[in-house]
Order: structure tokens, then C-alpha cells, then sequence
């Protein structure tokens, strides 16, 4: 068995585990990424990015070659209930240059990072699954990952689980991972051929004639629609078969019906995405930290997944530099981290039920108090408090140029 040493293994090489390894490895750290996929096709993950997370990812040198790759830049999100605009947030209202919601497709924004990584010595395991936790006693010391050559054993001073909804470096290290069944719907996700072309630039939820449904230009030429339905509905809803799903995603978006029957023609168009919040129990051990979806999981509605994970690897970078500075990795330490951490992503929580309860919920009172309460939060502070707490998360989290070293 191959052996690598080196000070910190990321587990994981989506936004968070990039980002952090950028972050790390131009403050003078030795970094190995240990990614499962050999490609940089995941299965479909989020792709709006909000302002903040464009600012950060812009400092950090990755943001423009990304958009130079394809992307859509949509001036505003709506929420349409049976033809009338309820809300109509305009992120043109926010300071230049980030001011638009970045439909951006992962694989994009995962070359750039992983360019970047390239250019500062960052080790990357493509292709390598983690299987289990190195430990010297109980603190945590490397990991096992596999890959086309066999078993490798990686040595870090610390390991960041940064692997995802269903991180395996989580239940590996045996942290309990809360799960919160606080939303009442699951989404099913699908695409069809753009046919209003570049001048549709928004974010949509439509409230029609069935479920709501969220909608956006996804680079290319296509648009991204997702269908929500009731939280564990599928299994009855698959049942019925694709006639009937055809005919009640017709039933909600009406205006696409001719392109449903053309497109949607088996389930295995539809990629189901099982929606609930989660956060792990202690994000530190010994040795480990967990960042991301790893940490916490979110439902994609206020599109705050790619923005929490590119900031959790921000906030973590000083405190990890100091840590290894320091000798000291330990739970305590990371907790520098953590703690302060936490409460931002409860906020986003809160936000986000209140978010789904208002925009997908439906029963009679809703749907009669619905258009006075959007009219009445257009019209106060709290919309621009929202909008920049939706966009922005915690602006307090700062890139730490000064710890660069190169
Ligand atoms: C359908 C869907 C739609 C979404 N829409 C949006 C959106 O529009 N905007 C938004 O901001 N967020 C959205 N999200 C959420 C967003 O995609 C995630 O929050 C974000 O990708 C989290 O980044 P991460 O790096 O923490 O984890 P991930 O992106 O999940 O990356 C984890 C990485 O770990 C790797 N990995 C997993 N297990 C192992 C292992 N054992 N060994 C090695 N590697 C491993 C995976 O291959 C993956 O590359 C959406 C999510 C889904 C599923």
C-alpha cells in the first residue's frame, strides 16, 4: 500500500473541498484532495451562485475563468402564483459587479478550482473513494481511499470532510447527522430545450394550476425545471406511471406541455432530489473537521448550498493555518471554526423554511393571504434585509489574503 504524507487531506472535491484546498495551499500547506469521481461530472448538483459567493470565488482568482466557460447571469427572482408577479426581487438593486443570481454549471466552476489547485502543487486524487478513517488512538490521523491502483493510505495532520449530503468521512468518524424533515416537499428535477432564448433572465417559482414548480435558464440553451411534489410522494406518484407524471407536470407549467411529451418520455428523465435539512452533530473530532453539505444540508429553495460551502472553507482556512502553525489540531481548536459558524447556518434554516412554507405551501388561507403579505414585505426594510441575507449569507467572512504565501 502506497502511502502519502502530507498536512491536510480533503476528502471531497466539490466547492467546499476546492475551495479550501486553494485556500491552504497558497498559505503554504501541503494539501491532498481525495475525490470519488474521476471526471468532473457529478451527479446534477446546484448551479445558481448567489453574489457573495461570486465576490468570494472573484478574490480568490476562479470566478471570471468560470463564467468565461458558459454561464447565465439572471437579473431577478419571481414568484408567480396563477399569472401574477407576488414578489419580484431584483438583485440589479445590489452593488456592482455582483449583482445577478450565476446559473454557472458545476463542472465550470469545479475546472477552474481545480486548475488553480493545479497551479499551487495541490495533490489530487481523482478517481480515489474513501473508505475508512486512519486513527492513532482516537484521533484521527489520515484515511483509506481506493482508487485504480489499489489502496492508499493518506497521513494528515488533519483530515476535512468535505464529501457531501451522505459524507461517509461523517459516519466514518461515527458523528450522529441530525436529520430535520422541516420541508414538505421533494423536487423532481428535469430539462427541456430553451426556447425563449437569452432574454428570459430570472429565476422563477410558478404557482399555476398543480405543484410549483422552479424554473431557469441552464447553460447552454436550456432550462432547468423542478417540479416539487409531496416530501416521500414519489414512490405513489412513479407508480401511476410517466402518463400520469406527464400530465400533472402539464398541469403546472401548461405553457410547456408540447415539450413535457416530447422530453419527458420515462422516469429516468427525472432526477428525484429527496429535500430535508440536516446538520451533523459536532462538525470537530480529534483531527477532523467537517465542512459543506457535510456539516449541514439544505434544501435548494433561496439557492444558499454552493454560498454556505464556499464560505464554510473561507472561515475555516485562518483558523485551520493557525491550527497547523501551532501544532495543535485538535477538536478544541477546530471549534474556532464551528462555534461561531453554526449560527449563521441556523439562520439560513429558519430562512429557508419560512422561504418554503410562504412560496410552495398551499391550503385556502395561505392562498387568500398570500398576494397581501408579498405586496406588504415588498414595501418594508425587511425585503432588504431578506435579499441581502439571502444574498450575501454572513458578510462578515472575509478572504484572508494576508495568510497568503504565494
Ligand atoms: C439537485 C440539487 C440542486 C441544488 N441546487 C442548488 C442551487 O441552485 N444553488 C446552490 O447554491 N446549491 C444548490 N444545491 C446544493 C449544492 O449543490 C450543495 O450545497 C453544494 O454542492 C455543496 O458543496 P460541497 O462541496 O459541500 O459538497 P458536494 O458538492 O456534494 O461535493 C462533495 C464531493 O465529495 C465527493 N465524495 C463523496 N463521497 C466521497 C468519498 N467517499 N470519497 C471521496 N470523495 C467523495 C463527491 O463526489 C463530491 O465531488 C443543490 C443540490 C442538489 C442536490
Amino acid at each position: 500500500m502506497t502511502t502519502i504524507d502530507t498536512d491536510v487531506c480533503v476528502v471531497g472535491g466539490g466547492p467546499a473541498g476546492l475551495t479550501l484546498a486553494l485556500l491552504l495551499a497558497r498559505s503554504g500547506v501541503r494539501v491532498a484532495v481525495v475525490e470519488r469521481t474521476a471526471s468532473l461530472e457529478r451527479p446534477y448538483r446546484g448551479e445558481i451562485l448567489q453574489p457573495g459567493g461570486q465576490a468570494l470565488l472573484a478574490e480568490l482568482g476562479v470566478l471570471d475563468g468560470a463564467r468565461a466557460r458558459g454561464c447565465h447571469e439572471h437579473s431577478r427572482f419571481r414568484f408567480v402564483d396563477r399569472g401574477r408577479v407576488l414578489l419580484d426581487i431584483d438583485y440589479r438593486t445590489l452593488p456592482a459587479p455582483f449583482n445577478c443570481l450565476l446559473s454557472v454549471p458545476q463542472r465550470h466552476l469545479l475546472a477552474e478550482l481545480q486548475a488553480a489547485c493545479g497551479r499551487y502543487e495541490v495533490t489530487l486524487l481523482a478517481g480515489h473513494k474513501v473508505s475508512d478513517l486512519v486513527r492513532d488512538g482516537a484521533r484521527i490521523t489520515g484515511v483509506l481511499a481506493t482508487g485504480p491502483d489499489g489502496v492508499r493510505q493518506i497521513r494528515a495532520r488533519c483530515v476535512v470532510g468535505a464529501d457531501g449530503r451522505y459524507s461517509k468521512t461523517r459516519r466514518l468518524a461515527g458523528i450522529d447527522n441530525d436529520r430535520l424533515d422541516v420541508f414538505d416537499h421533494d423536487v423532481l428535477w428535469f430539462r427541456i430545450p430553451d426556447r425563449e432564448g437569452p432574454g428570459s433572465p430570472e429565476v422563477r417559482i410558478h404557482r399555476g394550476g398543480g405543484n410549483p414548480v422552479l424554473e431557469y435558464r441552464s447553460f447552454p440553451d436550456q432550462v432547468q425545471l423542478g417540479w416539487t411534489l409531496p416530501h416521500h410522494g414519489y414512490r405513489a406518484l412513479a407508480a401511476r406511471g410517466v402518463d400520469h407524471v406527464r400530465a400533472e407536470l402539464t398541469r403546472a407549467i401548461p405553457q410547456y406541455g408540447d415539450l413535457i411529451d416530447k422530453h419527458v418520455t420515462a422516469l429516468s428523465d427525472l432526477t428525484l432530489l429527496d429535500v430535508f435539512a440536516a446538520t451533523a452533530r459536532s462538525w470537530t473530532a480529534d483531527g477532523l473537521v467537517l465542512i459543506g453539505d457535510a456539516a449541514h444540508t439544505h434544501s435548494p429553495i433561496g439557492a444558499q448550498g454552493i454560498n454556505l460551502a464556499v464560505q464554510d472553507a473561507v472561515a475555516l482556512h485562518p483558523v485551520l493555518v493557525d491550527a497547523l502553525r501551532s501544532g495543535n489540531t485538535d477538536a478544541a481548536a477546530l471549534d474556532r471554526f464551528a462555534a461561531p459558524r453554526r449560527p449563521d447556518i441556523d439562520r439560513v434554516l429558519r430562512t429557508q423554511v419560512l422561504q418554503s412554507r410562504a412560496m410552495l405551501a398551499g391550503n385556502r388561507v395561505l392562498d387568500a393571504v398570500r398576494p397581501r403579505v408579498a405586496r406588504l414585505l415588498a414595501h418594508t426594510p425587511v425585503y432588504r434585509k431578506v435579499l441581502r441575507h439571502i444574498a450575501y449569507g454572513n458578510p462578515a467572512i472575509r478572504l484572508r489574503t494576508d495568510l497568503f504565501v504565494r
